[in-house]
């Protein structure tokens, strides 16, 4: 997401006359675009921007990005210019020709108890599918491969409009406007909707996208998946802890039952999939038999990639006011478990058919 931001940030800048410096001394600006899913990428923020106008006096630095507001408040005095976020109107310049990173929505309603993103990226907001289309469209013409539809939660992608519709459908029966409603509710095609709608666009590519939420993963979704010959047959769905009560504690809306359904759910209908995960150990009060049930969970899944994070509180989160109380050694540790046992056990597909 970060990148794709960056790649409107500098579609904009080129509207406004700018050329891409080739080496950082020749730039007389330069545009930070912040990622705020950890803080020791913000802390460095501080660091960078020093050493740059140590190297060149005359640059001007601009500041955007996923960036609590604290941490702008703080930064502000550090950079000449202060950016908000770079919205969708400004059609980006991709960096690659074979693959796009497209975002289809951002912000998030979520309110993971770790996360950030609702408070910096705000409340979640989908793109019209019109729009998507004809950018779609237009890379595949310009000779795109690969095209990464991205959102903090794809899966609830127009959820917000869709259930407006239900509501002004439901309100207009009364009223004798319902063929209006109707016509509303078409502008809020849901995410398989929009899938297959993409699917069906003539050309040799793939779609992928990220990332998914295990409590909005439909059935028909994976149906969508299975069917459309233009998906890639890999899904990301992040667990982040094995152990009902420390998802519970993260707000995460679903329990291990859910979760393992669901994965048995996909590998049924769609056997050649891959899936990758992301996991958190070291969360606020994560006892030892907690982290066991995450490994024990790991092992079950024979995921074919996973991303592990050792937890570090995030300013102004929910979870950031529960005590930080696994050392950070014993994070260290829970982590090389898990990464030592990914390690040893790469390509979990060959292993699941043998
Ligand atoms: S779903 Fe949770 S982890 Fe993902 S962006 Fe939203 S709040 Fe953060």
């Amino acid at each position: 997401m970060n990148k794709s931001d960056s790649e409107r940030i500098a579609a904009q800048l080129e509207k406004q006359g700018h050329q891409a410096a080739q080496k950082l001394a020749e730039a007389d600006l330069i545009v930070l675009n912040a990622c705020s899913v950890r803080q020791s990428a913000i802390d460095r923020l501080y660091a960078k921007i020093n050493q740059l106008k140590t190297k060149n006096s005359k640059l001007k630095t601009i500041l955007t990005g996923c960036l609590l507001k604290k941490d702008r408040e703080k930064l502000k005095n550090q950079v000449n210019e202060l950016w908000p976020f770079c919205d969708f109107s400004i059609k980006p310049k991709y960096q690659s020709l074979k693959t796009a990173y497209m975002p289809i929505m951002t912000g998030c309603n979520n309110f993971c108890s770790y996360c950030a993103v609702p408070y910096t990226r705000g409340p979640e907001r989908s793109r019209p599918a019109k729009e998507i289309i004809k950018e779609v469209k237009d890379l595949v013409k310009n000779g795109c491969k690969e095209i990464i539809l991205l959102g903090q939660n794809v899966n609830s992608y127009n959820n917000v409009i869709l259930s407006e519709a239900k509501n002004l459908a439901a309100n207009s029966k009364s009223t004798g406007s319902f063929a209006k409603a109707q016509d509303d509710k078409l502008k809020g095609v849901s995410f398989p909707g929009l899938l297959r709608i993409l699917n069906n666009i003539p050309g040799d590519f793939q779609l992928k996208f990220l990332t998914s939420h295990p409590k909005d993963m439909s059935d028909e979704l994976i149906e969508t998946i299975s069917q459309s010959k233009k998906i890639a047959k890999e899904i990301h769905l992040p667990i982040q802890s094995g152990d009902n009560q420390i998802l519970k504690k993260m707000n995460r809306g679903y329990t291990v039952s859910h979760y393992k359904n669901l994965i048995k759910k996909i590998r049924r209908k769609i056997p050649e999939v891959k899936i990758s995960t992301d996991i958190i150990v070291g969360f606020p009060t994560e006892t030892k038999k907690q982290f066991q049930n995450t490994a024990q969970l790991i092992k079950w899944a024979k995921f074919d990639s996973a991303y592990i994070a050792r937890y570090s509180p995030r300013p102004g989160t929910a979870a950031a006011k529960l005590k930080d109380n696994v050392s950070n050694d014993e994070k260290k540790r829970r982590w090389k478990i898990l990464q030592d046992f990914l390690d040893k056990n790469k390509n979990g597909v060959a292993k699941r058919t043998k």
